[in-house]
């Protein structure tokens, strides 16, 4: 296989080297170091940079102190449309919509646009693996960055959407190195921009997810398939999971790149086809895993794992090391970690689940009785297939948060056992209560945290700090 190497399809708005005396304008600080990340860099490089946020200095300051010192202005909690007619470019944060009237003011007045991940792949040498997808984007990131560490004999890099910026790393990432970079569809949205796509893109699942952005789901599916938009189709790899409406949408590009990987997992094994293309003049190529276990519960984590060896194989490495990572890997932080166990009791940390499909996935992890901590702000979700589910499969559910009430409700209609117990320490009480030797307990919430919470990652550290003893009561 011939790797890439070298900054891929890059067609900038932005400088090259010298930002001393650019005028630019940083729309949407956020609080998950992308913004906090990009303007930091521009400032060090001499850009005469402006932050400006929708949301009040109190709700970023975590933010706004990780850039004391640094010589940027600040216009938070709500915009000036002259800092967007009067600079030299725009950095547009992920969460931001084009519909957005500071990017409308942009565009009127012919200012480029950019992104922090656009920034970061117009200058990144190394080689790229994007994965993006509707769920366990992170997880496969992750996980595939172990196998790669085992396997590529390289530097490996993970970063994008999980948090963060690379942008600070570049002057250490080499040629020769890997690059592992969730993207979500907010950044693919973008990628255009720079007629951008990776030297393997992988592609998880596709389900209907963040309309309010994207306006139609034919907008964030289209999103989502500009990861291989530009792709090289004599060097460049898709890999794809097992999600009908995707595999789908690739029967139609047969041919139009180096190779189709499809991966798959089941409860005893993992697999993955290479389908041949027209580029790639050979048979389609199976590979069958030996069977092997993960520290992580879950069908779907399997697939994960499936993701990244499916990946490993594309890029022709050895499985051996790979299923050796991947044996060893341990749940990401709030995504059905194992927090605690007491007494016999397993706690689980998966505040990541603000959705009722990703509750689904977390029951359909255990096969051991659960009780569950669910409820949190209502963002309009119809919540009774979830309330059905858990009456049926968990023996008590404690309710917290605006929705509490009403999921406590329906299950109880449903024929479960639920209480309202509005904060999450006296959930957590009511669970410790319940609870019996062998049970599971999750805080898999099916709902956003505003409200009570700044994000999921407050509601989960806080779930582990009440089972660890030392939460505020
Ligand atoms: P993302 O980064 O796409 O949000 P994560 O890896 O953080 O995904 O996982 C978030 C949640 O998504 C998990 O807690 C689980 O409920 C669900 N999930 C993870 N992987 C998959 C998968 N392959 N298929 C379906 N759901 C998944």
């Amino acid at each position: 296989m011939s790797a890439a190497t070298g900054p891929r399809n890059a067609s900038s708005s932005s400088p090259r080297g010298d930002w001393r005396g650019a005028r630019v304008t940083v729309l949407g600080l956020g609080r998950f170091g992308g913004g906090v990340g990009v303007a930091r860099w521009l400032a060090e490089r001499g850009a005469s940079v402006t932050v400006t946020d929708r949301d009040p200095a109190e709700k970023l300051a975590e933010s706004v102190a990780q850039l004391a010192g640094l010589p940027i202005r600040f216009h938070l909690g709500g915009h000036d449309l002259t800092h967007f007619r009067d600079a030299d470019l725009v950095i547009v944060n992920p969460a931001v919509p084009d519909t957005a009237p500071p990017l409308a003011a942009a565009r009127d007045a012919g200012v480029p646009l950019s992104t922090e991940i656009n920034l970061f792949l117009e200058r990144c040498p190394a080689r790229i693996v994007g994965v993006t997808g509707s769920a366990g984007k992170s997880t496969t990131s992750s996980m595939l960055a172990a196998v790669l560490r085992a396997t590529s004999g390289t530097k490996v890099w993970l970063g994008g959407n999980l948090g963060g910026s690379l942008l600070d790393e570049l002057p250490r990432i080499g040629r020769d190195d890997w690059v592992v970079l969730e993207l979500s569809s907010f950044q693919l949205a973008r990628t255009p921009l720079i007629r951008w796509s990776p030297h393997v893109a992988v592609l998880t699942n596709i389900a209907p997810n963040h309309l309010d952005w994207h306006g139609t789901f034919a907008h964030y599916f289209a999103s989502k398939l500009n990861i291989v938009r530009f792709q090289d189709a004599a060097r460049d790899h898709i890999v794809i999971g097992p999600d009908p409406q995707l595999r789908a949408a690739f029967d139609q590009m047969h041919g139009d790149c180096a190779g189709i990987w499809r991966y798959a997992a089941d409860a005893q094994s993992f697999s993955a086809v290479q389908q041949s293309t027209a580029a790639v003049d050979s048979d389609d190529r199976r590979v069958a895993w030996p069977q092997f276990e993960l520290r992580l519960p879950g069908l779907h984590n399997r697939i994960n794992a499936a993701a990244a060896l499916a990946v490993n194989a594309a890029l022709g490495f050895d499985s051996e090391p790979a299923i050796a990572a991947l044996r060893e890997f341990r749940a990401l932080e709030h995504r059905l970690e194992l927090v605690s166990e007491l007494e016999g009791v397993r706690y689980y940390d998966d505040s990541k689940a603000t959705t009722p499909e990703a509750v689904a996935t977390a029951i359909g992890s255990f096969e051991n009785p659960l009780l569950i901590i669910l409820g949190g702000y209502d963002k309009g979700a119809d919540l009774s297939a979830m309330c059905e589910l858990v009456a049926r499969r968990a023996r008590f559910a404690a309710c917290i948060g605006q929705t509490g009430p009403k999921i406590a409700e329906q299950i109880a209609r449903s024929g479960g056992r639920a209480e309202v117990c509005e904060t999450l320490p006296r959930a957590v009480e009511a669970c410790r209560a319940a609870a019996r030797p062998g049970d599971a307990v999750l805080l898999s919430p099916g709902c956003a945290s505003w409200g009570q919470f700044v994000d999921y990652r407050e509601r989960g550290r806080l779930f582990r700090k009440l089972l660890n003893g030392d939460a505020p009561a």
